[in-house]
């Protein structure tokens, strides 16, 4: 039998598709959340225990780590709002660095020696060439980035320090939902741009402010790469299979590959919900480059992953089914009943 995996973060809206996934490949998990940002209600398969803590909380992760003898960590337990990691730095350093520290110490105590990491495009900052490679240089604008590529960093010291193989796994625009509308994205608040379009088709939201029209690309609007978050989850499960089978730490960029534009959403948007998307145009957002676009080959080479979902209307679709069906985008409060 296959050794237990512990999931951090696995309540949250990539980590709960990911464990669907995995629970589905009849794997023995343990999700590791705080319940700040996840939802216990996107923990939906029985065999899957969920344990509330923080991932900074040593004793606890002893006590797991005793207990289940993991053969592999997956690390989703991030904040990820990147405005406020301007404005309040240590809360990211800590949450997002400083954490993750003490789970590989515990990793190391007990012998863990495989580690999948949530990573990101920020870690490029505005980036030097379009699409993005992993040799593109990592140079973040922000503490969000900045405290993710200090991970990576302390990832590559690990393996060479006691042989911890790691993927870290650059994601650019998580997007969509599992498409039986059963869980879903939920961010409180949501900042993202395509549940923010629907928010403003169901007039949960008065209308979409759009970010900049002046930008250097055809219609005006920022260009982004929107990966389906199932197809995320399959990455994490090929990464998993490809360091159990002892292959070598890797980085790679997990995107399309396909540019859209803000205004090719809002157009997809009305297309699907067949209602007009109220839109305002207003300024440039601080912070955003004009395109970000990943080159995805690398992990086509390294882990035999590559998209299937490559048009945006194969997100926008299971969002909106997500959006207007019974939960309406909203997990209840956790600890209630559904
Ligand atoms: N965006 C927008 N209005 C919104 C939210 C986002 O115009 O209410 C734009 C944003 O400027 C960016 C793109 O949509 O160009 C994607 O933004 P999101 O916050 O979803 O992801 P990011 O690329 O910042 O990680």
């Amino acid at each position: 039998m296959q050794a237990p995996i512990l999931v951090t973060g696995g309540a949250g809206y990539i980590g709960s598709h990911t464990v669907r996934l995995l629970a589905s490949q009849n794997r023995k998990i343990v999700v590791l959340d705080n319940l700040v940002y996840g939802h216990d209600q996107a923990i939906v398969d029985p065999g899957v225990e969920l344990v509330v803590g923080d991932v900074g909380d040593r004793d606890l992760l002893r006590g797991l780590f005793e207990r289940h003898r993991f053969g592999a960590v997956i690390h989703f337990a991030a904040f990820a709002f990147v405005g406020e990691s301007v404005t309040d730095p240590l809360k990211y350093y800590e949450n997002n660095t400083a954490e993750p520290v003490v789970l590989l110490q515990v990793m190391q105590e007990f012998g863990c020696k495989v580690f999948v990491f949530s990573s990101t495009c920020a870690t490029y900052g505005v980036p030097n060439k379009v699409p993005i490679t992993e040799t593109n240089t990592q140079n973040p604008i922000n503490p969000y980035g900045r405290s993710k590529l200090m991970v990576e960093q302390i990832l590559a010291d690990c393996d060479h320090a006691w042989g911890l193989r790691s993927a870290c796994l650059r994601y650019f625009n998580a997007s969509g939902s599992s498409a039986d509308g059963l869980i879903g994205e939920d961010h409180r608040p949501e900042t993202h741009l395509i549940p923010r379009v629907l928010m403003a088709v169901t007039g949960e939201i008065e209308f979409l402010e759009v970010f900049g029209t002046d930008y250097p690309t055809p219609d005006g609007t920022c260009i982004r790469d929107y990966i389906h978050v199932d197809d995320l989850a399959s990455a994490h499960a090929m990464a998993l299979d490809h360091l159990a089978e002892g292959g070598a730490s890797v980085r790679c960029n997990l995107g399309t590959g396909v540019g859209v534009s803000v205004r090719e959403i809002i157009n997809a948007a009305e297309e699907i919900t067949g209602r007009e998307v109220p839109v305002k145009y207003g300024p440039r957002r601080e912070g955003d480059p004009p395109m970000l676009v990943a080159d995805p080959s690398l992990a086509k080479e390294l882990l035999g992953w590559e998209a299937v979902h490559r048009d945006v209307r194969d997100m926008i679709r299971p969002a909106w089914l997500w959006m207007s069906g019974p939960r309406k985008g909203r997990f209840p409060a956790n600890g209630s009943a559904s």
